[in-house]
Formats: structure tokens, sequence, C-alpha cells
């Protein structure tokens, strides 16, 4: 191989761009970026940074999303001689705040979106924003920018992560250690310019670096791991092998998840927490480089290696070229094999230290010479591991109370800290509890001041204000005390474990008192596999959907003989609001179609229409996303409570929902929209709403057909003639889009189209996930609830589409997965007279309410609501 040059972290990617000037450097789904036109761009940009003051040692930080310009924006600042503060834009406000005044960053590159979500906390900084001043840089030269004075020990990046003092600490790297460690990676892995690799680590991890510079340092592609890759589930396999990646880094945790392969992969790297050998053993396959990689952000992403097969137990391995790694005991003395000790990594790639901390980088990184004679600086990690008899590194765990989490180093001390502020907690300790193998959660426990007031709600809002939402605890427990060890500290171990807690939950503050209580905490810990459940702790917040809602109403009903509206778990989504209501029979038996899901709010109300499934959870987390001050009211089939009759036309439920409206909101104004079937309803009580003088300020059909509905007005002859035709034109449509698929796709796409033949035959099934992934039977469900689904299945069936004067807002699903006659408009401009809006939700008819598309789904969404009502 030959011998490089020691280099900046930006010459790397100018030589490779010198090389394979047309080669793509990076892919962001139909967008491409060769490497010409990325250098190009990035000396555009380090020109505007130097006229803003940029040089060497000075920082910008950059919160941005997983993106084509970030990687361009990266290498500027590096070509101006500054270093990037990679920020996850997930992070609170405050904290960028904090980061910003403790780095004394020159600039803050975000964008327009980040902008608006963390205002009004964020303070005013110096912007670069991507949305609007990336024109200004069309006017600067694109060649290299001339800067003086740069030296290898010149500042690369800081990477902050949690810190023990409550506040996040910034490790500075330099060009030599990112050099070193470069030079290291391209010795261990045979990545070359044909290499695709992914970049899914969120940039403010050490790990991206290795994802995005070695990739470049080889002329390589790199793909945009974007959220809906990454967060794409079971479908994670299928979307990662049809962008043919051949290089994946990723924490063991991703692919757990994984049940398929991904054949496309050639170099797989775990890396960043431990990684069982079960794991390691499944992904081993022939043609493929698994390695497992350990090491801390203070020694440049990581320090050393093994190369995995499918039958030895998986080790951190041993060095990388250009580090050292010892195991020494308390004396700084190298431990004999089998020993334990800490894991000490010297060489070029040891960080310069912590920013501003002098005493901890003193405590952590010290200079030693007997080792060798001479003095050199090494890192304390506070790893404990030990040497195998054949001179590998097996990892043990951690000395301290750092953990990691999905990936995510935290120090726990950091959450006691930020909790420690509220004024209600007198003290707190945070632990990590494994419940199930491999699910480990946060739990934090609190004793409240004398008289204190507050919620775990309040708790969960605070801290998600202070620390990255991966830091929040899923869980809260109240004590009057704390257990003691008999020195009078607290004993971690004797807090209340799973099981004490069951048997033993009437000791916590929060936990169930009543005997209706009692039950119903029994019920949810089955429901939601969660063993710790104060009465006060929120249905959604822990991990509850609308499956799960269903199944634990139809358990209620079994266990305590009450039949709750399933609609209660919006507004009265805690143990002690349902105990209320099972107690105070009289209330429950109020089942209203009108449903507040979310009643407060300035602005004018947004009410939704059920979809065929009947089920308004299916909206939960989209109406979560809704602007703060959106009222959302939702309607739901009557019939439910297996008392009322279901009604029979479209045009009754719509004129039922429509006086349900009347009874509260007078304004003559309203804004409607539906899922589905929903939107037909919508629809329909829009014409009513016009025809009786009202004002419709918005109308919104989310994946509605508009020719889904009775033709029963058309003669015979051509009712036939019409299906005749309409069954060739789906024949071809899933013809044609199977042989567009892969072999793995192809696989899918049968199972899914059988499976749904196989349920309109049975007429079996309701969709109420909104993931769409496992819905449900209908002969699971009870007989009441399967009567409302009949008589709305025939309503829809009986309705003839009448013309509408008004405007439609249609909310199209991007991924086809069924034959669309008319799949521009979906049928709609034949009927509404005034004008048809089309907006694009990315996911299928079943997925664009699930993570991540229902974010964006809101957006639109509240966009729309937003520039009607001004009209
Ligand atoms: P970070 O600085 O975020 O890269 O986290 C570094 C820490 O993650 C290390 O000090 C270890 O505790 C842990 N870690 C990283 N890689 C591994 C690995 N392969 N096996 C076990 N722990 C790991």
């Amino acid at each position: 191989m030959e011998k490089l040059e020691h280099q900046f972290l930006d010459h790397y990617f100018e030589k490779s761009a010198a090389i394979y000037p047309d080669v793509i450097a990076i892919e962001h789904g139909v967008k491409e970026y060769t490497y010409a036109e990325t250098n190009a761009m990035a000396n555009r940009f380090a020109h505007y940074l130097i006229e803003k003051g940029m040089g060497p040692e000075e920082k910008v930080v950059i919160l941005l999303p997983r993106c084509a310009e970030v990687y361009i924006l990266m290498l500027g600042v590096l070509k101006s001689g500054g270093a990037y503060i990679p920020l996850d834009p997930e992070i609170p406000a405050e904290r960028v705040n904090f980061i910003m005044e403790d780095s004394e960053a020159k600039i803050l590159i975000t964008s327009n979106e980040i902008l608006e979500k963390l205002a009004p906390v964020l303070k005013l900084h110096p912007l670069f924003n991507l949305d609007k001043h990336l024109e200004d840089l069309k006017s600067l030269p694109d060649t290299r920018p001339l800067v003086m004075n740069r030296t290898l020990n010149d500042l690369c990046y800081i990477i902050y992560t949690s810190g023990t003092t409550g506040k996040p600490k910034g490790v500075m790297l330099e060009h030599r250690n990112v050099d070193n460690y470069i030079r290291g990676a391209q010795i261990i892995y045979p990545i070359d310019s044909t290499y695709r690799a992914l970049q899914g680590f969120s940039i403010s991890f050490d790990a991206s670096v290795e994802e995005i510079w070695v990739t470049f340092s080889v002329g390589a592609t790199l793909v945009v791991g974007t959220y809906d890759i990454m967060r794409s589930g079971d479908q994670f396999a299928a979307r990662v092998n049809q962008l043919n990646i051949s290089f994946l880094s990723c924490i063991p945790t991703l692919l757990s998840m994984v049940d398929e392969d991904i054949p496309s992969l050639k170099i797989l790297i775990f890396g960043g927490e431990v990684c069982c050998s079960e794991l390691a053993h499944r992904w081993c396959k022939p043609g493929r480089l698994v390695y497992n990689t350990y090491g801390p952000t203070e020694a440049t992403v990581i320090a050393t290696y093994a190369v995995l097969d499918c039958q030895n137990a998986v080790k951190i391995g041993k060095a990388l070229p250009g580090y050292e790694v010892l195991i020494i005991n308390d004396q700084l003395e190298p431990v004999g094999e089998n020993e334990e000790g800490e894991i000490l990594i010297g060489g070029e790639s040891i960080a310069r230290g912590y920013l501003h901390q002098v005493e901890l980088t003193a405590q952590k990184f010290l200079t030693i010479d007997h080792f060798k004679g001479i003095p050199e600086r090494y890192y304390r990690t506070g790893d404990m591991a030990r040497y195998s008899p054949e001179g590998e590194i097996s990892f043990i765990g951690r000395m301290d109370s750092q953990v990691k989490i999905r990936g995510y180093r935290i120090e726990l001390c950091e959450i006691e800290s930020a909790l420690s502020e509220h004024p209600a907690v007198r003290d707190n300790v945070v632990i990590v509890m494994e419940d199930m193998p491999g699910n480990k959660r946060i739990i934090a426990y609190v004793v409240k001041r004398d008289n204190a007031i507050t919620d775990l709600s309040d708790l969960r809002q605070f801290l998600s204000a202070k620390i990255p939402v991966y830091m929040v605890p899923s869980a809260f427990v109240y004590l009057d005390e704390f257990p003691l060890t008999p020195n009078g500290k607290i004993d971690r171990k004797a807090l209340p474990s799973h099981v004490e807690t069951e048997v033993d939950s009437t000791n916590l503050k929060n936990g169930p008192q009543t005997e209706t209580e009692i039950s119903l905490s029994a019920i949810w810990s089955e429901i939601l596999q969660i063993r710790i459940i104060g009465i006060d702790e929120n249905f959604f917040e822990m991990g509850g959907h609308s499956i799960l809602a269903v199944m634990l109403i139809v358990k209620i009903e079994k266990e305590i003989g009450v039949r709750l509206p399933l609609a209660i778990l919006f507004e009265h989504g805690n143990i002690r609001d349902m105990a209320k209501m099972i107690d105070n029979q009289t209330k429950i038996n109020n089942w209203g179609s009108l449903v507040p899901i979310k009643s407060k709010g300035s602005k004018p109300p947004l009410y939704l229409v059920h979809g065929a499934g009947l089920n308004l959870l299916l909206y939960n987390t989209l109406v979560s996303y809704l602007d703060p001050e959106q009222p959302v009211f939702g309607l739901q089939a009557k019939g439910l409570d297996g008392i009322d009759e279901p009604l029979g036309t479209i045009e009754e439920i719509a004129a039922y929902y429509l006086e349900e409206i009347y009874k509260v909101d007078q304004s003559g104004t309203y804004a409607l929209a539906g899922f589905s079937m929903g939107g037909h309803i919508a629809y329909e009580m829009a014409r009513q709403l016009v025809s009786s003088n009202h004002r419709v300020s918005f109308l919104g059909v989310f994946d509605t057909i508009a020719d889904d509905v009775s033709d029963d007005y058309l003669p015979i002859f051509i009712r036939i003639a019409r299906r005749i035709n309409r069954l060739h034109h789906q024949i071809i449509w899933n013809t044609k889009t199977f042989f567009k698929k892969t072999s793995h796709e192809k696989d899918e796409f049968f199972a899914y189209k059988i499976k749904s033949i196989k349920q309109r035959i049975t007429k079996d099934d309701y969709t109420l996930h909104p993931e769409g992934v496992s819905e449900g039977k209908q002969s699971e469900l009870p007989k009441y609830l399967h009567k409302v689904h009949k008589a709305n299945d025939d309503a829809l069936n009986r309705y003839i589409l009448p013309e509408y004067s008004g405007k439609i807002h249609l909310f199209r699903a991007l991924d086809q997965t069924f034959y669309i006659k008319d799949p521009i408009d979906y049928g709609w401009s034949e009927c509404v007279k005034g004008g048809v809006s089309i907006l694009n939700i990315p996911g299928s008819h079943s997925r664009i309410f699930a993570p991540p598309n229902d974010k964006l789904f809101a957006e639109t969404l509240q966009k729309c609501l937003d520039e009607m009502n001004m009209n």
C-alpha cells in the first residue's frame, strides 16, 4: 500500500477529488454531488467563512439533520482552517445555547425548520441559514482558499458528550489525531472508490467521522441515511440493500432488530457498545468482513478492532495501527494475562482534552514516562478489560456510572444534576434497568420537597427542555426516602426493583391505592409490558399505541366488566382518571361522537373524522406534532358503545357529526378532515355545511380516493364494463409494479397482495395500527364493533359522490401500493369545483401516520390550516 503523507482531513478529500472528480461523493435521494462539485462548493463556503473571520482554532456549530449539504459545509469549515462542532437537530435549544457560548463558536449553521422549532428559547447567534444563505455562495470563487499558518495541531472538530457535572463536555480533536485514525482505518478496512457507505449515525457522534471521512479518503460514495431510511423498521434491510450499500458502520442494537440479511454488505462494522456473539455470528457471511470496534471519542473514533467470525466469542481485539492500548491496574502498571484492569490508550490520536476543563483534562489524560522511558500522553477510559490467552482484549464493563443506551453515551450524573434543578425535587437517583435482555431503560427515583406538588409529565417536560430526548428517563418513581447503606450512602441496589414495585406498589406515592387502581395497574402492566406504573403516567408516553389501546379496553371489559370508550385515552390516559371514571359509572355511559383529542389552543379547531378502522387513536402522534395552539377534535362512529345503533348512510353520519359539532361550536366556520373513508364523510359534512350557509375554512382528505364510492346510479351494463376495465388495469398495474421491484421486494409485494386478497375474501381485517404493520382481525373484535364496521362499509358502498363548490386539500401517500385510476388527483377534480390542492406525504396508505412520516404530515397539515385561516 502507498505510504500516505500526514495531512489535514480536508486534504484527504481534495486528493480523492483530484483522482476521482466524476465519482459521486454524496448521494441524498435523487440528489447527487460528484467529488469535483462537492470540492468546488466547499471551496466557496470556505471563502465565505474566511470573510467572516474564520481561520485556525476558530469554530462553527453545525446543527442540521443528515443531508447532502452537511458534508459540503463540514468540508468548507475545514478548508477555511477552522473546526466544526456537529450537533444533532433533536437537542433542546437550551443545550444549543450552552454549546454556542461554551465553544465561542463564530457561526451557527442551521435551517429555517430548526430555527422555527427552537424559537423562542434559542438566543440570537450569528447564523448561516441553509435555506437563506446558500445562494450567497454562488458569487464566490470555487478555488481552494489559501490559509496561512495551518498546522496539524490545529483543532479539527469538537464533539460534545454527556458530562458528569450536569453539562456536556467538548472533546477537542486535532487534525493530527484524525489523520492518525484515517491512516489506521485505511489499513484495516479494504474499502476503495467502488464502495457505497451509509451515513446513518447522528453527526454529533464521532462514529460519523468513520462513515464520512474514511469514505471520502478513498473516493467512495457517501449515501445519506435519511431519517426515513434509518427508521424504516422492518424495511431497513430491503432499503439498505436496494441502495447497494457495501460499507456499513453501526451500533449492534440497530442490526439486532433486523431479521433479514443485507446481501450488498461487504464491510460491516459494529461499534459503540457491547456486541453479543449471537448477533455477530448471524451477520458473518462468506464474502463479508465483520468487525467489532471499540474506542472512546477522546481517542478519535476507535482504538481497537477485531475481525469476527461465526464461531468465536466477540472480543474488542487489538490496537488499531497507530494506536497503543494497555490494560493497567491501580498503580498504572500493566496487568498480566487474564487479570482485569482499566483500558489506557496512547498514540497520535489522543485528543487535546476537554474544552475549558483543565482539571478534568488532567484527571483523564495522563502523561506517563515509565512505559517507554519518555513522557507520552494516554487517555484513561474508565473501561474494564482483560487479555485473552491469544493476546486479544475482552471488554468487561464500566468502572463508573457512564452507560451506553442504544449507542448513546450517557453520564447518569448529568441527568441527576438536571433533575435536581426542578424546584419540587429534593433528591433524586437515576439508574439503568434491563428488565428484558437488551431492553435498557433509564429510571429516575425522586424524593419530593415537603408539600411540593408536581406530576410526572411535568418532570419529563422539564428535563426535555434541558437534555436530549434519549437521556430523559422512561419512568419516574416517587419515594418517601431512599434506602441507605450502613455508612449512610444511597443503596442503589435496594431501590425498588420491578418485582418489589409490583408486589408492594402501594408504597409508591403515586402507586395505585384503590381496588380499581390496583386492578387497572395490573392490566396496564401486562399490556404495556412495563412493570413500574405510577397512576399518573400517560398511556402513550409509556409506549402505548392504538393496537395496545384496543387490547387494553377489551381486557378491562373482560376483567373489570366495564366498557370504556377508546377515546378516554386521549384526555384521560392515566390510571387515576380511568379508575375514577370506572368508579363513577354514570360518566362512562356518555359516549359522544365528538372526542376532544387536544381541546386547548388559540387557533380555530380542526375536526378530524375517523377512517375505516374507526379508531381515532390513529391520529394521536399526528396531533402531537401540530402547533401547540392548534385544538383538534375527533369524530368517532355512533354505536361504539354497543348500545346505540350505527348509522346507515354517509349523509346521516355527516349530519349527525355536524349536530355534535354545533353543540359546542357555533362559530359558523369549520375546518374538517378525514382519513380514507373519513375523507368521504368530511367531504359530505363540508357539502352539508355549505348548503346550510356555513363556511368551510379547510377540507382535507387524507389519501381518500374519490371513486371508492357507489356506482349504483349507473345502468348495470356500464357498471359491469367499468368493473372489468378496472380489474384489467389492476392486473396490469400489479404486474408492472412487481417486475420493477428487486427480488427481495418482490417477495414482500407478493406476500402483501396475497394477504390483501385473503382479507378481501374473508373480510377479516381492521387497520388500527398507525404503522400499518400489525393489523388485527375483525373476528377478534367484540361483536358490537364488528356491527359498526359493517354499517360503515355499507354506508360507503351506498354513497353517490355529489358536487362540492369549495376547495379540497388532497394529502396523497407517496408510496402507492395499489392501483389508483387517477393517480394524480384521485379523481377529485371531477366533482370538486373550487380546486384540488395536492400535497404529498411520505409512506404508503397505512404508514402515513407512522413515524417519521407523521411529523412531516403534521407540518404540512399545519401549514395548510394556517394559510386557510388567514384567508
Ligand atoms: P463514545 O465516546 O460515544 O464513542 O463512547 C465510548 C464508550 O463506549 C467506551 O468507553 C465504551 O464504554 C463503549 N464502547 C464503545 N465501543 C464498544 C465496544 N465495541 N464494546 C463495548 N463497549 C464499547
